[in-house]
């Protein structure tokens, strides 16, 4: 067991360090305000090889694994990027790269991996629909499968940066349920280029993380070719489980870099201001105890969130990645909020005040709360698959 990072990973750290400072708070106050996608961050994050760290570098990227994109984003969110750090690398290179890289033909790889490893190419997952949350099975998005291709039809919600993207993944029955010899069974995975006028988008406004739009999609009679889909036909599910399985890990990475900077930002307040007498509020235990707490469990969740990606990248069985991925994702996500929350209430009023910045890293921690797997849904997770519970739903 080596805990000590290699010079090529202190170096995609220092250098998402260098970018987050570029990009800084401000900037991203900025665009939340304007609802505006950060386009010179991500031009920037193109040239840095950010977008193609796990891209094969025939297709032009690093060739490099999950830990080193979860320390890049880590550094990228905690030095002043926060939410925005993980949120486009997600949308394109985790729902479109690492599933095209896992599950894509020959030529999906050569005709999607290039563009996506430049930056060139921003990419969206299409699978939550209003009745299909947390119960992922419960999808009716339907393929239809015609002489020469295929057609679909379906309601996507809640789906991030389609509004822009070039590509989406989509999610959509083959088999319908009633018909499937398991539950499992039936799903299968759609490339589609975007836009494309049978894909309908309209705008959902949200609590945060308003430089990325969230939408309401309809897919109405949308027509693709044969190669379209993901092989193989109807087992999208297990193919969709890494996919999903990273999403987690990223996700947990944004809850411990969101909870650095927080902390960061409320450590250096607590020393300057001072209330009663020339005592910094810093020194109160009423406000130490609380952040040092949630910094110790942080650290914890952060070795089982390398664990999980150390796993994923070495082959290990996806039940076993998701295992640590949820455990990881669920320690990340409470010990991150109750990091967030007191160190707002470090600020006192200021830190409801917008300049502070404290307020949006709040409102983005919350989401990881609802999404991508519920709190609940990790815990129904670790209490069925790994400690064996029956499950009650
Ligand atoms: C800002 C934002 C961006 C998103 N972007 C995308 C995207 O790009 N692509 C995409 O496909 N999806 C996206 N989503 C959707 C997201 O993945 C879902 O919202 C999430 O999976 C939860 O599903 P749901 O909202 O339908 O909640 P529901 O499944 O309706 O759950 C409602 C509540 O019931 C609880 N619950 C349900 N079942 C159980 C149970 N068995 N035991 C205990 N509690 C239970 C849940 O934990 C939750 O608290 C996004 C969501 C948000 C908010």
């Amino acid at each position: 067991m080596d805990f000590e990072l290699s010079e090529e990973q202190k170096m995609i750290a220092s250098s998402a360090r260098a970018i987050a400072r570029q990009f800084g708070p401000e900037y991203w106050r900025a665009k939340e305000e304007k609802g505006e996608f950060g386009a010179e961050f991500w031009k920037v994050l193109g040239e840095a090889g950010f977008t193609g760290i796990l891209i094969p570098e025939r297709y032009g990227g690093a060739g490099r694994g999950t830990v080193e994109l979860l320390i890049g984003m880590e550094e990228l969110v905690a030095n002043g990027c926060g939410m925005a750090g993980i949120w486009y690398l997600v949308l394109s290179e985790v729902f479109g790269a690492l599933s095209i890289i896992r599950h894509g033909t020959e030529a999906h790889k050569q005709e999607y991996l290039p563009r996506l490893a430049s930056g060139e190419m921003e990419f969206c997952m299409a699978l939550t629909e209003p009745d299909a949350g947390s119960n992922t099975l419960e999808t009716k998005t339907f393929a239809r499968k015609t002489r020469d291709g295929w057609v679909l039809n379906g309601t996507k919600t809640l789906i991030s940066g389609i509004d822009r993207a070039d590509g989406v993944m989509i999610i959509a029955r083959t088999t319908p349920k009633e018909k499937a010899p398991r539950k499992t069974h039936g799903l299968s995975l759609f490339l589609a280029d975007l836009p494309n006028p049978a894909v309908e988008v309209s705008l959902i406004a949200k609590h945060g993380i308003n430089y990325s739009h969230t939408c309401n999609v309809g897919i109405n009679e949308l027509a693709l070719p044969e190669d379209a889909l993901m092989p193989p036909q109807d087992g999208g599910w297990y193919s969709l489980v890494d996919t999903l399985n990273m999403e987690r890990m990223s996700f947990a990475t944004a809850a411990i870099g969101l909870a650095r900077l927080a902390i960061s930002k409320a450590v250096a307040y607590s020393k300057e201001r001072k209330v009663f007498g020339n005592v910094p509020i810093g020194s109160y235990q009423g406000l130490q105890f609380p952040l040092a707490q949630a910094y110790a469990a942080l650290e914890s969740a952060r070795l089982l969130n390398l664990k999980a990606a150390t796993m994923f990248d070495g082959g290990a069985p996806s039940e076993e990645v998701g295992a640590t991925a949820n455990m990881a994702k669920l320690v990340a996500v409470e010990n991150g909020t109750k990091a967030v929350f007191h160190a707002m209430q470090v600020f006192g009023g200021y830190g409801y005040a917008r300049d502070y910045d404290i307020e949006r890293w709040w409102r983005e921690i919350n989401l990881i709360r609802l999404a991508p797997i519920t709190q609940e849904m990790a815990l129904n997770y670790v209490a069925q698959h790994v400690i064996g519970m029956p499950r009650g739903y």
